[in-house]
């Protein structure tokens, strides 16, 4: 007999998330079980988190070895998995300095705190941080704010002061809502959650010349977008356009809760006097497990294998458009793809793929999000990719 844990959920947890009825109990590699022993191929691998894979051997040894050695000291020490982490991301990045903290959102935060503070040094006093509309960086009150999708900011106003948004890939609103008072822009290389939105030719480009001509920083929000998942190990290799400040969450710690924000030495102006810290923030454990899936992500070349199956996922992708007149678009890059459907459909495709045996993020009333492991092979996508036809044909016909 298996205990009725959603009726446990809906008695005790707070319902912020719509849940789905399905109680996930294991992994390994692009696959998930449910209590019932049901198969379901992971195409959103924990919010793009999973990137090495479900329960990968190696870093789930790193991270019982870890557990048996030391978990966590204050801050005041140095430990050896935390100076680790740093160095692999600092010699495989354009960045010079690491601080590593606990979550996307609060990666986003350090930055911006960066960006203040810069604003002070450099630029006068400037605070504000320009972001897109469609952005997604987090959820504490700053990062509602900084997040251009009003409907986040709504329930909880008023809403912290010193963020202003512009459409993305527009350099000309960029410019016109830049003043004296701008420290720093943000944004996502390729927009995650408002969409899977891609920069136009030239924009990053643009964005970069217009901070370099007014001294701001450029902060590129990577929490989605890093360890691999474009095709290259950081977002911003694909575009060929370098930020001042980074910030990574997601796939970093391969499933355990941790964060990071990276910035060049002339941005990296924190100094000792109290001005940032956090009591978890490069936690021996979690940042063991993060060491080992980010040199498990560089040794194993994760993100030319993302490259090559975001390529074939997207041709199959590009074949269900064809065959389904539903289809209205396939876009993305590497292994962070969406699909775009005619009016509301997604809502009834997303729990028909389900039954199906297929894990999936819906994107808005019309769109389905794909970000499987980067471990992902052929026959994993085939499989995806018909459970997702007939999911799509089910849906349709119902
Ligand atoms: C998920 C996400 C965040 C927030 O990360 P959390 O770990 O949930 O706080 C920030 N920025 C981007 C681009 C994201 O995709």
């Amino acid at each position: 007999m298996t205990t009725d844990w959603k009726s446990i959920e809906s008695k005790y947890y707070m319902p912020a998330v719509r849940r789905q009825p399905v109680v996930i109990v294991r992994g390994k590699g692009t696959r998930v079980w449910d209590q019932d022993g049901k198969e379901y191929l992971d195409f959103t691998a924990g919010w793009a988190v999973n990137n090495a894979g479900h329960a990968n051997p190696v870093i789930a040894d790193a991270i019982a070895e870890q557990a048996r050695t030391l978990l966590q000291t204050s801050n005041q020490f140095y430990t050896v998995p935390q100076l680790q982490l740093a160095e692999i991301l600092v010699e495989n990045s354009c960045l010079d300095k690491v601080f590593i903290c606990n979550s996307g959102a609060e990666a986003n935060e350090g930055a911006v705190k960066l960006a203040r503070k810069y604003g002070k040094m450099h630029l006068n006093g400037a605070y504000e941080v320009i972001t897109a509309f469609n952005s997604f960086h987090g959820r504490t009150l700053a990062m509602t704010a900084a997040t251009g999708q009003p409907h986040y900011q709504e329930p909880y106003q008023p809403i912290p002061i010193g963020f202003k948004h512009v459409d993305f890939n527009d350099v000309e609103a960029l410019k016109a809502a830049t003043t004296d008072r701008t420290a720093a822009v943000m944004l996502e290389p390729v927009q995650g959650e408002g969409g899977v939105n891609l920069p136009e030719p030239g924009y990053l480009e643009g964005v970069r010349e217009w901070c370099d001509e007014k001294g701001m920083l450029l902060i590129f929000d990577e929490v989605q977008t890093g360890l691999g998942r474009l095709g290259t190990l950081f977002g911003y290799e694909s575009f060929g356009v370098e930020p001042d400040v980074m910030t990574l969450a997601k796939g970093l710690g391969g499933g355990v809760p941790i964060g990071a924000f990276l910035a060049k030495e002339h941005a990296s102006v924190f100094e000792p006097k109290g001005e940032h810290g956090s009591t978890f923030g490069g936690n021996a454990l979690t940042c063991a497990a993060a060491f080992a899936s980010t040199k498990y992500i560089i040794d194993n070349d994760l993100p030319g294998k993302a490259l090559q199956m975001g390529e074939y996922l997207r041709n199959a992708l590009e074949g269900i458009k064809e065959r389904n007149d539903s289809v209205n678009d396939v876009r993305g890059m590497g292994l962070l793809l969406a699909v775009e459907f005619e009016s509301e459909m997604a809502a009834g495709i997303y729990p028909a793929c389900i039954d199906e045996g297929l894990l999936l993020g819906l994107l808005g009333p019309s769109a389905i999000r794909l970000m499987p492991p980067l471990t992902v092979d052929k026959a994993e996508i085939d499989l995806a990719v018909a459970r997702l036809e007939t999911g799509i044909k089910k849906a349709a016909s119902s």
